[in-house]
């Protein structure tokens, strides 16, 4: 191991020498955060987010957009604060996607880290919500853009007019295109100006911000403790995996993102211990898992897209085996499971509902999958309500208005014209939904409710189960924390009901929640026998 370290630190020398374009990496003293606080015992382990588009959640003064004042007049429905009551969903956790000044519809080009998005309302009624979300015990978390900041951020403004700007090396740019394209298609990554290009991986309306400048990281620091002075909770961090490009055009997951998040945390820490980071590193799991750094001390949570897509291909498909494969990766890939912010689909994506075809059972199903997997689980806006969103491929039909009632034209989101048309089918609102038995509103509120009170489930191990018969859409996954085990079995077929299967697992079973079980279960010797499960079927078992 010594000769090891010593090694790379020699070659570390040796690349500056060389002369590396960015900044070396801190040497460990630098980024030490000494027992990496909150990471294994932080807040949000028992959580359930939700995350919020505000624009699209509720308008309360009648201009079509929704705004923190709406936001706050809804919350009662996300949480009313009152654990006995049953009428509200029960989400201890709100992401707001961007709430920074933007000249966009989206908010991901900010034009000042340190303003709120003057559609949305004024400071004080976002201090506002923050408050009345903390009275009823909602954490909150807030996008923070800073891959890139918006073309008219002020600092880009001034270091377009050339070198001598003050702010010029707040970006990155070459004097000609070297042709880079991004990576996931073919769109150029480097625009031109009157003084050379700069380089954005996104869209020439988002310039990259330059990471590697200590004053750009002093920059983000500052921009992220101002937030948190002002009670955030935390932050989900965008774009993560596109911090740093190499000089030859490398533009994703370079080896400098990892010291930069380190110090980062270690800097948020000093003053923040409990601030939450959580990153959108959108590819698969095993790259994932780098950013957690060896034991929590990079981001203490990062969205799980493979779980995701491993849900949500085996609703479709019918069959066990992607989620099983996902469930294997997990125990395999992570030192702690519950790094994973699992999730169905978010704001990048069609709607869930959408990709299920709007078939409401295969929607149940995988909701209820959605809250036996490990990590911190996060919703998307009118999810729990089955919203499908719009049907054109522009992101702005996956961020559609919520329908709170069953009637009107923008079904109560606005007494105006809604800032974008939704278009979601009859029964498709809170108010056909809320605290009607059998809603998809109702299962989920069940589902929440169910996760947070069992540590099991909340943040237990993962244990795969050996099975034996069934068909090919039957598995089940086993969570355990201390004295608690909760079994999860589902039929992810839409079309055949499993025959007779067994699980490896003792003890006595309670069905807690589920739906096409054709019998109880049954403890035979060592084994836990279910005599069929219907299509779609699924059960939360307490096996005592
Ligand atoms: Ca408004």
């Amino acid at each position: 191991m010594q000769s090891a370290r010593v090694w790379a630190l020699g070659a570390m020398i040796l690349a500056g020498a060389v002369g590396c374009g960015h900044t070396p990496a801190s040497d460990d003293a630098d980024t030490d955060i000494g027992e990496a606080p909150g990471a294994r015992d932080g807040w949000w382990r028992d959580r359930v987010f939700y995350e919020i588009f505000v624009r699209s959640f509720y308008d309360s003064d009648g201009d079509g957009v929704g705004d923190f004042v709406g936001l706050t007049e809804k919350l009662d429905v996300l949480n009313d604060g009152d654990p006995t009551t049953t009428s509200d969903l029960g989400v201890t956790g709100i992401w707001l996607m961007p709430i920074n000044a933007s000249p966009s519809y989206h908010g991901y080009d900010v034009t000042d880290y340190r303003s709120v998005n003057p559609d949305y309302g004024t400071m004080a009624e976002f201090e506002a919500f923050l408050a009345a979300a903390h009275d009823r015990g909602i954490r909150v978390i807030m996008d923070f853009v800073m891959n890139h900041s918006s073309v008219r951020h002020p600092w880009f403004v001034s270091a377009r007019r050339g070198p001598d700007s003050e702010f010029r090396d707040y970006y990155t740019w070459r004097p000609e295109d070297p042709g880079w394209r991004q990576p996931w298609g073919t769109g150029p990554v480097w625009h031109p100006t009157a003084s050379g290009y700069y380089y954005g991986i996104f869209w020439s309306g988002m310039p990259d911000l330059n990471l590697a400048n200590p004053a750009v990281e002093t920059e983000m620091v500052e921009a992220m403790e101002f937030w948190l002075e002002r009670g955030i909770d935390g932050f989900r961090v965008d774009a993560a995996r596109h911090f740093f490009e190499s000089d030859d055009g490398q533009l994703s997951d370079q080896p400098e993102a990892h010291p930069f998040v380190k110090r980062l945390r270690r800097r948020l820490a000093a003053e923040h211990p409990d601030a939450l980071l959580v990153a959108e590193v959108w590819t698969h799991r095993g790259t994932v898992a780098e950013y957690y750094g060896e034991r929590g001390e990079e981001f203490q949570l990062a969205f799980g897209f493979d779980t995701a897509s491993g849900i949500i291909t085996s609703v479709r498909d019918g069959r066990r085996a992607t989620f099983d494969q996902q469930m294997r990766e997990i125990v395999d890939s992570y030192d702690d499971i519950n790094f994973e912010a699992p999730f169905l689909t978010n704001h990048d994506m069609p709607r869930v509902m959408r990709k299920l075809g709007a078939d409401p059972g295969a929607m149940r199903v995988a909701a209820a999958t959605l809250f036996a997997v490990p990590g911190t689980p996060f919703v998307y806006y009118g999810e729990e309500i089955g919203m499908r969103g719009g049907d054109l491929p522009k992101d702005e039909d996956k961020r559609t208005p919520m329908p709170w009632a069953a009637e009107g034209a923008t079904r109560g989101f606005s007494s105006a014209a809604s800032w974008y048309p939704g278009a979601e089918a009859v029964g498709v609102d809170v108010e056909s939904q809320r605290g009607v038995p059998d809603s998809l509103w109702t299962l989920y509120r069940d589902l929440i409710a169910m996760r947070q009170r069992h540590p099991a489930l909340s943040d237990g191990e993962l244990v795969t189960v050996r099975r034996d018969g069934g068909t090919s859409g039957v598995t089940a996954i086993l969570r355990a924390k201390d004295d608690e085990r909760i079994l999860y079995v589902v039929n992810f077929s839409g079309t055949e009901e499993s025959s007779a299967v067994r699980f490896e697992v003792s003890g006595a079973p309670t069905v807690l929640l589920g739906e096409g079980l054709t019998s109880p279960p049954v403890q035979q010797g060592t084994d836990l026998m279910l005599e069929g499960l219907a299509p779609r079927g699924y059960a939360y078992i307490r096996i005592d």
